[in-house]
């Protein structure tokens, strides 16, 4: 597979984007005429560097405005060609891209606009460059890649083919499959775009919101499964225009953008049954694990642990490591860190095969994590997510293996439980790459995404899930002035009101709940007025669908961290989302109570 990225998909200067873009193992680059414009280094400067890091300069582009124009304005076409076909032979490109005319076009003549690509295209010949033509889905007259076929075919210039980006023909819900009818040695490239669907104007739409393979809603898999059966052998190329990517760090967005094109040649080559540009399969994650807490001090979570009745399983051998568990829950406790505020640091996996999902991380370009361990320790493989979170495989039976290397605390389990979901919280600009590496590393499938009205503006909410549900992560993107919302793990037990009413006697201080909400719950479920008294004065949450109930409840944040208890009766499979905007004003409102006392007391 040959890969290739646009220099406008990142940040930065030219010189710096080609040297991302070589870091992170592409073959090839786009030069975006107005990344070379705007640079200070010359045509030729930037192909010696090209040159030098072994990067090929696959197309020049966009030729704009040029076809279906009056006899003057085709004049001016074509002296303007010459001067930017100078600039490509000076940088050693020889595919110009032609997008279709947005402004200046008369006529949608296709006689006309094909005479005009031939004659293009001649000049072009003359300097052995080729010209890709591509429909815009905002073309003036051409604006389907069908059309611009029809005209290419009525052009018949060996130098003159098309371009096809996936953004254009599937924003506008054109039939792809009519790309297998055009002879591949006629696509002369191919440029890719996921996309989230939204239902806004088209040009805003490719402007600013265009993704990465893997983070939107396209069918990108079954695009390209037409466009490598109509014959196409070149570079799959990515063209994404998106505010956040032209902001982030271009080292880590080039790596983000090699790893979506990593997982769409996979992908799609699975789906077709081909051999080529397979990975290591993704292996599917069958539970949680554990749950890493690190922190330099982590004693307010020993605390909470302790009054939700989990049990103390001991301290590491050679670290200074604590485990608690209460059922299948494992909440391991690492104090090798630094940091003040406890965090969620780690996640532990179960698969069948934990190599296998550590090679497929490696080919992904996931970073592994280092984890130091001892003669005689089992060695759990890692990565390191986008967020540096720690992401663990293991393939073996945690009571039998590394729940031995804890020692002197009690032997029980501690009451009925497991890990319902991790909540993860992201800042704007992890958000896209957090998506794209839960689903191509970890191997989740992504639900649909949900808003959430906060105090500090709407949370954007995705929840990423194995296929049958046994692991969840919802995912939450804050709104770019707030800061990043805590991350929680959710345990589910057989009875949240048992569980809450012991808690509750060991000491146990939970989120406030405001009266508010169990007027509200009174007026939309008729609970009957005992159960909605022992909601009120346990502070629990409720909900109610079709398919079931959900009664949940928090403890108060510890650093960057909660804990939520939750009971699911029947098949209720969401997570109380009517709760949510209580439960972030409950937390602000409790942080600010915190604030004062802090202030006061200094
Ligand atoms: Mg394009
Ligand atoms: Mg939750």
């Amino acid at each position: 597979m040959n890969t290739s990225v646009a220099t406008v998909c990142l940040s930065g200067g030219l010189v710096e984007k080609i040297h991302a873009c070589a870091e992170a193992g592409f073959d090839g680059v786009e030069i975006m005429d107005a990344d070379l414009v705007a640079a200070p280094e010359s045509p030729e400067e930037i192909r010696a560097l090209c040159d030098r890091l072994g990067l090929r300069i696959d197309l020049f582009q966009p030729f704009r405005d040029a076809e279906g124009v009056d006899d003057a304005t085709f004049a001016d076409t074509l002296r303007r060609a010459g001067a930017k076909f100078d600039v490509m032979e000076r940088l050693g490109a020889d595919h110009m891209l032609v997008c279709s005319n947005v402004a200046t076009a008369t006529t949608g003549d296709e006689d006309v606009t094909a005479g005009q690509l031939a004659a293009l295209a001649d000049l072009a010949a003359e300097r052995g460059i080729r010209i890709a033509y591509e429909a815009l889905a905002w073309g003036r007259f051409v604006d389907d890649y069908r059309v611009a076929w029809r005209i290419v075919e009525k052009a018949d210039r060996p130098n003159l083919g098309l371009c096809l980006d996936s953004f254009h023909i599937l924003s506008r819900g054109h039939d792809p499959s009519a790309i297998e009818e055009i002879p591949g040695e006629q696509i002369f490239f191919l440029q890719l775009a996921d996309a989230p669907a939204l239902d806004m104007d088209v040009l805003q739409w490719s402007r600013h919101h265009r993704l990465f393979p893997g983070e939107g809603d396209f069918d990108l898999t079954g695009f390209l499964g037409h466009v490598l059966r109509a014959g196409y052998r070149g570079p799959l190329s990515l063209e994404v225009f998106n505010d956040t990517f032209r902001q982030t760090d271009v080292v880590r967005t080039a790596a983000h953008a090699r790893r979506s094109l990593t997982w769409l040649a996979d992908r799609t080559a699975t789906e077709n049954g081909w051999s080529g540009a397979r990975i290591r399969e993704a292996q599917h994650v069958t539970g949680i694990d554990f749950v890493e807490v690190a922190g330099a001090d982590l004693r307010d979570v020993d605390e909470v642990l302790g009054q939700l009745g989990f049990a103390f399983r001991g301290r590491h051998r050679s670290k200074p490591v604590r485990l608690w568990t209460a059922g299948e829950t494992r909440i391991v406790l690492d104090e090798q860190d630094r940091a003040e505020r406890p965090r969620l640091s780690g996640i532990g996996l179960t698969v069948g095969d934990a190599r296998a999902a550590s090679e497929r991380a490696a080919q992904l370009g996931a970073p592994a994590a280092y984890r130091r361990t001892y003669r005689g320790e089992v060695e759990l493989r890692a990565v390191s997510a986008p967020d540096g979170t720690g992401i663990y495989w293991n393939d073996r039976d945690p009571e039998g293996s590394w729940i031995r290397e804890f020692d002197g605390g009690d032997a029980h389990a501690g009451f009925t439980s497991r890990v319902d979901h991790v909540n993860l919280s992201y800042a704007w600009q992890e958000f896209d790459e957090a998506v794209l590496f839960m689903s191509s590393v970890v191997g989740l499938g992504a639900r649909q995404a949900a808003e959430v009205p906060g105090p500090r503006g709407l949370v954007r909410s995705q929840v990423m899930r194995s296929s049958d549900g046994v692991v969840r992560f919802p995912m939450n993107l804050a709104p770019p002035t707030a800061p990043v919302p805590d991350r929680h793990v959710a345990i589910r037990v057989d009875d949240a009101v048992a569980v809450a009413r012991r808690a509750r006697e060991r000491g146990l201080r939970f989120l406030p709940i405001p009266d508010n909400a169990y007027d509200d719950l009174r007026a939309r479920f008729a609970l009957d007025a005992p159960f909605l008294d022992t909601l009120r004065e346990l502070g629990l949450l409720y909900d109610r669908d079709a398919d079931g109930e959900f009664i949940h409840f928090y403890t108060p944040t510890i650093g960057g961290l909660f804990i939520e208890v939750v009971e699911r009766r029947g098949a209720y499979d969401g997570y109380g989302a009517p709760g949510a905007p209580v439960r972030l004003q409950a937390q602000r409102q409790l942080a600010r109570t915190r604030q004062r006392w802090t202030e006061g007391a200094a």
